[in-house]
């Protein structure tokens, strides 16, 4: 009997726990539409500026002060790069993703334009592309991931000082996205 007494207790609890208004509002808000900011860069604008190692936002280059080293914030506009926490996991799984698919490419190939043999020129090929190609490729990794999260979670007004940019191209309204 008691064990049941227990077991109502906890019942009510638990429902209090999911339909606690904190729960109800993150659910809320999730079915917002988004919106985005006008002056927001389409996607292929963006990707093009990335591919550059430039800001996907205003295309300023030089965003790095070494290879490896990016600076925290775009000098131009004002982007902070680093979004959210963790903004950068995405940056290494598209560096982890097209070294490995570089690498797969010169294995096969190597292999097929020496089949049945597989020399060991093949083999020291591929370790110096598994080495050089995430050097090469990261700061692109960076700059293109980063347009890939703007395209998908776009900017919000604050993020980018638009009175740096050209006002009349990108005002600092929010309205819904028609970016290609
Ligand atoms: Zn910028």
């Amino acid at each position: 009997m008691d064990s049941g007494a227990n077991h109502g207790r906890f019942d009510a609890k638990w429902r209090g726990v999911v339909t606690a208004p904190d729960g109800r509002r993150a659910l809320n808000q999730r079915k917002q539409p988004k919106k985005t900011v006008a002056g927001q860069p389409g996607f292929m604008t963006m990707m093009g500026r990335a591919l550059t190692k430039g800001c996907p936002v205003c295309a300023k280059r030089q965003q790095f002060s070494r290879w490896m080293t990016m600076d925290e914030d775009c000098e131009r506009c004002g982007l902070h790069f680093e979004r959210i926490e963790g903004h950068w996991i995405g940056a290494i799984g598209m560096n982890t993703i097209v070294s490995f698919g570089i690498l797969a490419l010169f294995m096969i190939g190597g292999w097929v334009l020496t089949f049945p043999d597989f020399p060991l020129s093949v083999l020291i090929v591929s370790v110096v592309v598994s080495i050089l190609v995430p050097v090469v490729f990261y700061p692109f990794s960076k700059t293109t991931w980063t347009a890939i999260d703007i395209a998908m979670r776009p900017l919000e007004a604050h993020e980018v000082n638009w009175a740096a940019l050209d006002s009349s191209k990108n005002p600092p309204s929010e309205s819904t996205s028609n970016d290609v």
